[in-house]
């Protein structure tokens, strides 16, 4: 298409996202004021920003850091840490620190994200399965509820933790918002009050004004190269909630007699602190491109999840392409339109932990940092690219624009 016929179309996708744009401002507000107040709360200064050596005992900056992210989230503690390899790992930690030899554990909003199904069922690999945890699921019924009734049946085992994840991940399902996240959890907590309440909340952060560990859950976990390290954060995870959760993961974090007294990261924690403080903003960034995605790929005349117009729960639009050959050439796209590595073609590979092989647009900063603007897909029916992120509106405003041109 031509250029102008292109840029008449962004523009009235733009004019028609005014109301969501408006909401998603509203939302920042709040978010950033939440975040303001947790740093004058912690009394942050120049000294947290200092890392440490050796065994980082009274590492300020670390302690701190968890203080600040625990707060945001309205939680009474924390684990932050650049020590921990990715969103993966963190939750993993999660797991084996709240589940012992014989406990169960159940997901109730389908099936986890991809990279879990080896932690949960691998054999031979000191999985959980290999520990002696049993596992089962409930799918999201095909209208995008829970499957109430299953999630009852469920529960009569008084599971050991129960697992939710907010985010649709590689599935074809819209991501769940807060509120319906507190529904769940009020009805777990009637029927099985023991269990703890995990969630799996990365890319959710500051998509709504509250999160997971607002309406009950005990535990949220989320990757800093996701929404709340702001673009900034060059690597590492979190882990919020109840102080007695934290504590069995911080055990299985460093070691059971240390839990948080060790850990130092010499570069210090400028970046992470910055980054969770640009947070609310950046994130408000990616999901205006999300909306205004949702609309050009209606106009362009694929199928998006969320629908153009509905408010998204997390930074991820998820596209329907036909064939594997337009989700690869969506993918090269969006990697040419990038302010790294835009030279480079990416092609199909066999990543470690994914079941397919999996194509990636990740021309950013920080590697595979995927609140830069990215996108990805698993090369297997159906054809779904996930399109993510955006540091700037209108680096997201930019790539559209040229998909119109190349694929309209
Ligand atoms: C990204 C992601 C993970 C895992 O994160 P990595 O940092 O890639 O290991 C888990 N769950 C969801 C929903 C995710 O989006």
């Amino acid at each position: 298409m031509e250029y102008l016929a292109a840029k008449k179309i962004i523009d009235e996708c733009e004019n028609a996202a005014k109301k969501e744009f408006e909401k998603l401002s509203e939302i920042a507000f709040d978010n950033q004021k939440r975040v303001l107040e947790a740093f004058r709360n912690n009394k942050i200064s120049a000294m947290h920003f200092h890392g440490t050596t050796g065994y980082g005992y009274d590492d300020v900056g670390r302690d701190t850091l968890a203080k600040v992210f625990a707060d945001v989230f309205g939680c009474e503690s924390g684990i932050v840490s650049p020590l921990i390899a990715n969103g993966t790992h963190a939750l993993s930690l999660a797991l084996f620190g709240l589940l012992k030899r014989g406990d169960e554990l159940i997901s109730i909003a389908g099936k986890p994200y991809d990279t879990l199904d080896e932690v949960i069922n691998g054999e031979n690999i000191g999985s959980l399965r290999d520990l002696g945890v049993t596992y089962s699921q409930a799918d999201m019924t095909k209208e995008g509820d829970f499957d109430w009734e299953k999630i009852k049946i469920l529960l009569q085992s008084q599971p050991k933790v129960v697992f939710i994840q907010r985010s649709k991940g590689y599935l074809w399902r819209d991501a769940l918002s807060v509120e319906k996240i507190g529904q769940v959890i009020a009805f777990i907590r009637q029927l099985s009050p023991f269990s703890y309440i995990i969630v799996d909340n990365c890319y959710g952060e500051f998509t709504q004004n509250k999160e997971p560990s607002h309406v009950g859950a005990d535990v949220i976990i989320g990757s800093l190269i996701k929404n709340p390290g702001g673009g900034l954060a060059p690597t590492g995870a979190y882990i919020c909630g109840k102080k007695e959760c934290i504590d069995l993961i911080a055990r299985r974090f460093t070691a059971p007699s240390l839990g948080l007294e060790v850990g130092s990261y010499l570069p210090g924690y400028l970046p992470f602190f910055q980054g969770l403080f640009l947070a609310p903003s950046t994130v408000k960034n990616a999901l205006m491109g999300n909306v205004l995605a949702g609309y050009v790929f209606d106009r362009l005349g694929f199928e998006t999840m969320p629908k153009a117009g509905s408010m998204p729960y997390d930074i991820i639009k998820s596209i329907r392409f036909e064939t594997d050959k337009q989700l690869i050439s969506f993918v090269q796209l969006v990697q040419k339109l990038s302010p790294v590595d835009s030279y480079v073609t990416p092609e199909p590979w066999d990543m470690p932990g994914y079941t397919h092989p999996v194509v990636m647009a990740a021309g950013t900063f920080i590697q595979g940092a995927s609140l830069e603007l990215s996108a990805d897909g698993t090369v297997r029916e159906p054809y779904v690219a996930y399109f993510q992120g955006g540091l700037t509106y209108e680096h997201c405003k930019l790539a559209l624009l040229e998909i119109i041109t190349k694929l309209g």
